[in-house]
């Protein structure tokens, strides 16, 4: 349920307000509009009338249930309103939503080593990227594939932020390891094949960092939302939603396929920023380009692209990563899309290009 203020409600009143909600037994979460506040109902609202609320103050103007059954998340929590997810990197705040320009994620699949991190972070930040991206704990399909180097690549993380400025992000698979990771991460990512690990979930809830959220490679878009709902419900509304392609009958020469009608249907469902992958989205680094491009003329709020230095000697995801040179290239092809629908603020340092 979700109480509408009036435009120019007293802040006295909207705390008198939440405190006589919270004495029904509920919690009302301040969510601070342009024009309006809403006050957003959690707790056991189903029983409520929401005409006894409204009687609550005359500054009510209106008192509305929340339909979906994904609460936080839902577009209706925020009464329309997109959310921003804020990330302090050693660059400068990061903001992540609809009404700021496109964030870009760059960085290889694994962390494999210090010099080919460090080389990549430099890069990538050259280009124009914000963030590093780099797995020191991988979920691989094969138990004798290469599972990562764990804590010693976070230490890798830690010093190539140093080196470029850039925020980290990086994925936990265990809660074991959450802190550890959460001390080095700008931002936590939970994989496609964890969305639904809900004890994981709810411990990436419980703490402070925000967390990229991929789309399980099954999922329905109720069930991605309903993860997100969990991480919101344990206390952590900063959640980035990323689409990275789902399972489908054909993988002859895609590995999966790109789900880019997401982009327009979540808009319709959630107030959360949206992120695209299309280098796990297609697997193949020749078609990451075309579908980044899409991506920006679809709408998303922010891209994660796997860059390595030398993509063919890659221990993970060599096949979909570009080199560091075809990255310089798309971020000026990306600038040009970017700019057209009036989101990109990277420098264009590329004019070679
Ligand atoms: C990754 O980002 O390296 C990764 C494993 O992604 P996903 O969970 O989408 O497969
Ligand atoms: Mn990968």
């Amino acid at each position: 349920m979700i109480v509408v203020m009036k435009a120019g409600s007293p802040e006295v009143e909207i705390t008198r307000i939440s405190e006589e909600l919270s004495s029904k037994g509920l919690t009302a979460e301040k969510i601070v509009g342009k024009h309006k506040v809403v006050l957003g109902l959690v707790g056991e609202t189903a029983s409520l009338d929401p005409l006894q609320i409204q009687e609550v103050s005359p500054w009510i103007e209106q008192v509305l249930r929340v339909e979906q059954p994904f609460k936080r998340a839902s577009l209706e929590f925020r009464h329309g309103q997109a959310s921003e997810v804020i990330v302090n990197t050693p660059n400068g705040a990061v903001h992540f939503g609809q009404n700021h320009p496109i964030v870009t994620i760059a960085g290889p699949c694994s962390v494999e080593n210090e010099a080919m991190i460090i080389e990549t972070a430099q890069r990538v930040q050259a280009a124009g990227a914000q963030f590093l991206r780099g797995g020191a704990y991988k979920p691989r399909t094969s138990p004798y594939a290469f599972q990562g180097h764990g804590e010693s690549a976070l230490e890798l993380l830690a010093a190539a932020r140093s080196a470029s400025g850039l925020g980290i992000i990086t994925e936990v698979m265990d809660t074991a390891e959450l802190d550890k990771i959460a001390a080095v991460a700008d931002i936590v990512q939970v994989g496609a094949r964890n969305m639904q690990n809900f004890s994981l979930l709810k411990k990436v809830g419980a703490q402070p960092k925000p967390v990229f959220l991929k789309r399980g490679m099954s999922a329905t878009i109720e069930e991605w939302l309903m993860a997100a709902e969990y991480i919101m419900a344990a206390g952590n509304q900063n959640v980035i939603l990323c689409e990275r392609g789902i399972r489908t009958f054909d993988r002859q020469y895609a590995r999966n396929t790109l789900d880019l009608s997401v982009i327009p249907v979540l808009r319709s469902l959630t107030h959360l920023p949206i992120a695209i992958d299309p280098s796990h989205g297609t697997g193949r680094a020749e078609y990451v380009p075309a579908m980044a491009l899409a991506a920006i003329a679809a709408g998303t709020d922010a891209l994660m692209i796997e860059v390595h230095p030398n993509p063919a000697k890659a221990l993970s995801d060599g096949p979909q990563s570009l080199t560091p040179d075809r990255f310089d290239r798309l971020m000026s092809e990306l600038a040009v899309i970017g700019k057209a629908v009036n989101r990109w603020s990277q420098p264009t340092a590329l004019a070679n290009y």
